[in-house]
């Protein structure tokens, strides 16, 4: 088959003004209960079943087609890293950015569907605080974490872009030239993807990763994530959903790399498997061991990740007041 050239959308304009709504699904190829949710909400509003009144939403069924034709995570590369408009594209998800950049910048919200390759429940990924900082400046925290705690999910993850950038730094700072070379990511923009470049055009976003990829219940979280969004938004006449208050709330504070293909971790670790203290997580190739700083868990750990990018994440629970509810009332 051959390299697609365009990407499907499917857009509904309420007849009263409000917000825009936009809806991903497949930004990773593999990822596909967005694709399944976007159908079956599209069928029920052009069957008359769901009334879309006001504002505007568009879906995305499939985001980054090459990959999703391929059943693979990326086309040529990641589309959800590195995301922005190119003069000169140079690869595949060099030419769908510019497709997708200006279709995010028309738009006032993003929900980003995904689902992860290890077991466990779904969660959704929060931006950063209001902030005046040059990393990911944000203005619009409130409103993203009253929709963040009405998709469903209880569970809340934080803290991503600034701790892979920290990352980025210390990969830098310790690199020897030519390893640096052989790095994908020793870029703080690379860790810009769909919900980064929204929150910097002045809009706010949250991925949703729903379960892991085959689990029958992922298409129904995304699915209920997206009715929970149009009730929200105010977009269709549906009951307004409450906010959780029973939420977990992690924040992400260390990413720690794989420094040599001997690298190994000690346990078949899956995401927020919690973590002592002291307990030994990996062996590095020099025999030295790689111990949890403090109480947390482990995220995304890659047992295969190539030395020199990331191996886990370390998170612990977060002290942010999320939608009005302090952390001591969690
Ligand atoms: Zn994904």
């Amino acid at each position: 088959m051959s390299t697609p050239s365009s990407i499907k959308t499917i857009t509904y304009h309420g007849f009263t003004h409000g917000p825009r709504l936009l809806v991903l699904g497949a930004v990773h190829g593999n990822e596909i209960c967005g694709s399944r949710a976007i159908e079956r909400i599209c069928a029920e509003i052009d069957s008359g079943a769901l009334r879309l009144e006001r504002g505007t939403v568009t879906f995305v069924p499939i985001t980054n087609p090459l990959a999703y034709i391929r059943q693979q995570r990326a086309g040529d590369r990641n589309l959800n890293r590195n995301l922005r408009t190119t003069g000169v594209p140079q690869d595949f998800e060099d030419k769908l950015g510019n497709a997708l950049c200006p279709l995010l910048e028309r738009h006032d919200v993003l929900l980003d569907l995904h689902s992860f390759h290890t077991g466990g429940e779904a969660f959704a990924m929060l931006g950063p605080n209001n902030n005046q900082g040059d990393l990911e400046p944000f203005s619009r925290a409130t409103e993203e974490e009253a929709l963040a705690t009405r998709l469903g999910p209880r569970r809340i993850v934080e803290g991503w872009l600034d701790t892979y950038a920290r990352g980025v730094k210390k990969r830098t700072a310790n690199a020897s030239a030519s390893e640096r070379a052989n790095m994908l990511s020793t870029d703080p923009a690379y860790g810009v993807g769909t919900t980064e470049y929204m929150r910097s055009r002045g809009g706010y976003a949250i991925t949703l990763e729903c379960g892991q990829h085959e689990a029958p219940e992922a298409p129904e979280v995304a699915y209920q994530a997206i009715r929970n969004t149009l009730a929200h938004l105010g977009l269709a006449p549906l009951p307004a959903p409450a906010g959780r208050t029973d939420l977990e709330v992690l924040r992400i504070c260390e990413v720690i790399d794989r420094n040599h293909p001997d690298d190994a971790f000690t346990h078949p670790w899956a995401s927020f498997d919690r973590l002592k203290s002291g307990d030994v997580i990996g062996t590095r190739h020099d025999g030295s061991t790689v111990t949890a700083p403090r109480d947390g868990f482990i995220l995304f750990p890659n047992p295969n990740s190539l030395p020199g990018n990331e191996w886990f994440y370390f998170a612990e629970l977060s002290d942010r007041t999320v939608d009005g509810v302090p952390a001591s009332a969690r």
